[in-house]
């Protein structure tokens, strides 16, 4: 007889999506003419870099050839894309990395998801509330999280509320935590840490003997002054932090595939009996035994988003998506809505109105005025009472919805 890892059958079924769109269906069904907009996704819209394509190309016709073809390659990515990886986004911002702390990737959602895997059982896990559903859901997997509760909260994981009360800083928890995920710029709340408010969370870390998991995927969106764009700028964090990047919302990547951690090799934890042991080390050993390394072509791909041409590219789509950003926060704001977030993200977080619920406030959009949103609700129970709008969607769309909440 075979079981099964009984942690997966108590995770609720992630409805959040699937309900979305049942209800949208079910709103088209009733309506069949209406115009619905969309602005409740995560995924980009504007087609990848040139620089990336050509690189695609190029690199598709060297597989074509004997000479030049290659097989596998190394599991923790090719010395091309490590070194653009350290001179362009740590050596640049005076930050010291080296390419063997750098492990390249199919994307950030494999290794937030992944990493679990060099950890203990017996960690405290806390985790932003609300959150990227991959951090609560791993862990349930994993057998970290303990039993679902009726509020939604897990038994064995430390909630840290995001909140207008904090402003969307969590507060450093009462009992003693040992792994933390954060994520800033935060999905879904849109909001960031200045570096003050992150040496609080790595002086936590260096005190405690805590390790933080540091999710930057929205780096690139950052405009403002003081907000860091790396962990590795906060002192300390080199012997307390691993930091996910991602190349989906920056350049595009999102169905190209390709990420990367960073794991220095001054960060480490306890083994049972006692002894300091290195987290690269361990996410080598972890990686080369269960992942055979990222496309070569899509490698090529990344790399080419550090060229000069590339550069110009990848800020051209960040850009738009700001300018989206900007359009929708100040529009809901008009409309006597108050909003967070959209100023380093594309994503707006918005407080429904006398506090009704965030799907109640989901339908009243679907059915008043024909835009998707998410509700807030999805990404944790602290996210009830707000919906996120995404700017990910066309200009065209974004004006034109926002143009509906004028009425
Ligand atoms: C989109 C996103 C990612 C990136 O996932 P990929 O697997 O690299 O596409 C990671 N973290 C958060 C919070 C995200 O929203």
């Amino acid at each position: 007889m075979a079981y099964i890892n009984d942690n997966f059958i108590k995770i609720p079924a992630t409805y959040l999506f699937s309900e979305i769109a049942k209800r949208v269906a079910q709103h088209k069904t009733e309506n069949p003419n209406a115009d619905i907009i969309r602005m409740g996704i995560g995924d980009v819209t504007l087609p990848l870099p040139d620089a990336s394509v050509d690189a695609m190309i190029t690199a598709a016709n060297e597989q074509r050839k004997s000479e030049t073809f290659r097989g596998y390659g190394p599991e923790q990515g090719y010395d091309f894309l490590r070194n653009s990886i350290v001179e362009n986004d740590f050596k640049s911002c005076g930050i010291d990395i080296e390419a063997d702390e750098i492990f390249v990737s199919d994307g950030a959602k494999s290794d937030t998801g992944n990493i679990g895997d060099i950890f203990g059982l017996q960690n405290r896990v806390a985790i932003t509330d609300p959150s990227y559903p991959v951090y609560v859901d791993t862990n349930a997997m994993g057998g970290r999280a303990g039993e679902p509760s009726a509020s939604g909260q897990w038994t064995n994981l430390v909630y840290l509320p995001c909140n207008t009360a904090n402003n969307f800083v969590p507060e450093l928890p009462y009992e003693k935590v040992d792994i933390i995920y954060l994520c800033y710029p935060n999905n879904p709340t849109g909001t960031t840490l200045t570096k003050e408010q992150l040496t609080v969370w790595v002086n936590y870390a260096r005190e405690n003997n805590a390790i933080i998991l540091f999710d930057a995927a929205y780096e690139a969106y950052i405009t403002e002054e003081n907000v860091p764009h790396s962990i590795f700028e906060i002192e300390g964090a080199k012997n307390v932090a691993i930091e996910f990047r991602s190349f989906s919302k920056t350049a595009g990547f999102t169905g190209t595939r390709c990420g990367y951690t960073v794991v220095p090799k001054s960060v480490t934890a306890l083994s049972e009996n006692g002894e300091k042991v290195s987290l690269n080390r361990l996410w080598l050993r972890r990686q080369t035994t269960k992942f055979n390394g990222t496309s070569y072509v899509v490698q090529r791909a990344a790399e080419a988003t550090y060229s000069l041409e590339g550069k110009k590219q990848v800020r051209a789509l960040v850009d738009y998506y700001m300018e989206n950003a900007r359009i929708i926060r100040e529009s809901l704001q008009a409309a006597g809505l108050t909003v967070y977030g959209g100023v380093n993200a594309p994503y707006i977080w918005t407080k429904t109105p006398d506090g009704i619920g965030s799907w109640e406030y989901f339908d009243y959009m679907l059915k008043e005025k024909n835009i998707v949103c998410t509700p807030g609700a999805g990404f944790g129970p602290a996210g009830e009472g707000f919906v996120r709008f995404s700017a990910f969607g066309s200009r065209e769309n974004t004006l034109k919805a926002m143009k509906r909440l004028e009425k």
